[in-house]
């Protein structure tokens, strides 16, 4: 069983040092992808101080066991680099299951659900991105982006840069929005879209006020216009001037299904990589969300502007949008991350299930033409499914200091039970295979820039059952 030796009771005092020691195994993720059995972890100041192999740690560093100020004996622990979720919107977990909608496509499911978001308050997008977060971090999330795109009620921003704060996720906060409502022929009703100029001055706002670039970041902003269908081209590229003026990052939908292409082709004229690239929303700075239906020219486009793609393969699957064809964007060296997207469309925000999902549903694109290729199960191993997870996600948000165990990282953690029901037999043969072949579950600890988030399976930041408690009662107040 663990032995848990804690010294100090405060994880964030500036100096404490945390040893993740003797992990039955560490995925690395680090450039040589190694996998070390045996090793163990220094964590000081929120980074990664070192990484040792077995060997190693037995003749240089015995002593850090009696040093540190907090020993975690990893030996029936899988330890993978935090996963990083490159799109959500954390406000649907109130509307999640909402069975007026349980069986819609996106846009017939956006139409049922748009009046029902239209009475959110703050305090419900409080509660919510704290639920949405807690989640993400049971699950071996330890970054989230969110694309908060609408704003009734005095709802803001900060709603859920505050939920950040209170559960100790490192955040990109994406400042979305809508402006092209029904009357001009968008798809949201004209009483949730904003004035465009509006929408800029307030993303201005949010950046100067929230946006740290350094290393190590806790919170990123990012510049968000919703999709094609709700907001106008010259949104689009005064969002684009202004993220650059700033050097923040650009995020959006993009061609989720075959009603989202129509919908372009006939009022762009042109294919939604083809209108990306008009508005200058291409490049290493910009990553869009799902791009199930992306054709040849854009994937040929998107390698090679570095422009990234969000996959969310549960939330293609339940609004039945499509198969990304993920095999093919990695071979042409396009940059890919995950999402657990929208809680009302996946329903769950569950990384490890989402990095599994991407697995096998890119193993059955095989049968989809013109992408599919004849390769069949190795079209995604479990260990490229991880990479997508964690170093995908780090690129796809522009981190360089995310998504790898390496010396100088943010010391971002999930450490998984090896000797659990539901990997028994499974992580005798391949921990990290079994990690994603086998049923998903939670972690046993996660730590986020050094803190233990989730110790022993339990969360800490706060109690979880008021909150759950008070987030059913918002559920229900939205509905009725
Ligand atoms: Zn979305």
């Amino acid at each position: 069983m663990n032995k848990f030796n804690l010294k100090s009771l405060n994880s964030s005092t500036t100096m404490t040092q945390i040893l993740i020691h003797q992990a039955h195994c560490i995925a690395t993720q680090d450039d040589q992808d190694r996998e070390l059995k045996g090793g163990s972890i220094l964590i000081e100041n929120g980074l990664i101080k070192e990484v040792y192999t077995a060997d190693q740690f037995q003749t240089s560093a015995k002593h850090l066991l009696s040093e540190v100020d907090q020993v975690i004996d990893a030996r029936h622990h899988l330890v993978i680099p935090g996963m990083v979720n490159c799109h959500h919107h954390m406000v649907q977990s109130l509307t999640r299951a909402y069975l007026p909608v349980q069986n819609a496509e996106l846009f017939s499911w956006l139409r049922g659900l748009y009046p029902i978001w239209a009475n959110l308050r703050p305090e419900m997008v409080q509660v919510a991105s704290k639920v949405a977060m807690a989640e993400l971090l049971m699950s071996g999330c330890t970054t989230s982006s969110d694309h908060l795109y609408i704003y009734p009620n005095g709802v803001n921003l900060e709603d859920s840069i505050e939920a950040a704060k209170a559960t100790g996720i490192r955040f990109v906060a994406t400042r979305g929005s809508m402006s092209v409502g029904q009357s001009k022929g968008g798809l949201p009703p004209d009483r949730v879209v904003e004035n465009e100029e509006a929408i800029l001055k307030e993303t201005q706002r949010l950046i100067e006020k929230w946006h740290d670039a350094q290393h190590g970041s806790m919170l990123n902003i990012a510049v968000a216009p919703c999709s094609p269908f709700t907001v106008s081209e010259g949104l689009m590229k005064e969002s684009a001037k202004l993220a650059r003026a700033y050097g923040v990052r650009l995020h959006t939908h993009l061609a989720e299904n075959d009603h989202d292409i129509a919908y372009t082709l006939e009022k762009f004229n042109c294919t939604p990589t083809q209108y990306v690239e008009k508005l200058d929303w291409v490049g290493d700075d910009v990553w869009h969300a799902h791009c199930v239906k992306i054709d040849a020219p854009g994937i040929a486009l998107f390698s090679q502007t570095k422009t990234s793609i969000a996959h969310c393969p549960c939330s293609n699957m339940r609004l039945a949008s499509g198969i990304l064809p993920l095999r093919k964007l990695l071979d042409a060296q396009v940059n890919v991350g995950l999402g657990v997207d929208g809680s009302a469309s996946n329903d769950g925000a569950h990384m490890l299930s989402e990095a599994r999902q991407a697995m096998l549903l890119a193993r059955v694109a095989k049968s989809l033409e013109p992408f599919g290729c004849d390769t069949g199960p190795q079209e995604m191993t479990p260990r490229d499914a991880l990479r997508v997870a964690t170093r995908g996600g780090a690129q796809t948000l522009g981190r360089q200091d995310i998504g790898q165990i390496a010396k100088g990282y943010c010391a971002d953690l999930a450490l998984f039970r090896t000797d659990t029901l539901p990997m028994a037999g499974g992580s005798i043969h391949d921990p990290v295979g079994a990690l994603l072949l086998c049923s998903s579950q939670l972690t046993d600890y996660t730590l986020v820039n050094g803190k233990v988030v989730v110790e022993r399976g339990v969360f800490k930041p706060f109690e979880l059952e008021p909150v759950t408690h008070k987030h059913n009662e918002f559920a229900l107040a939205l509905t009725q």
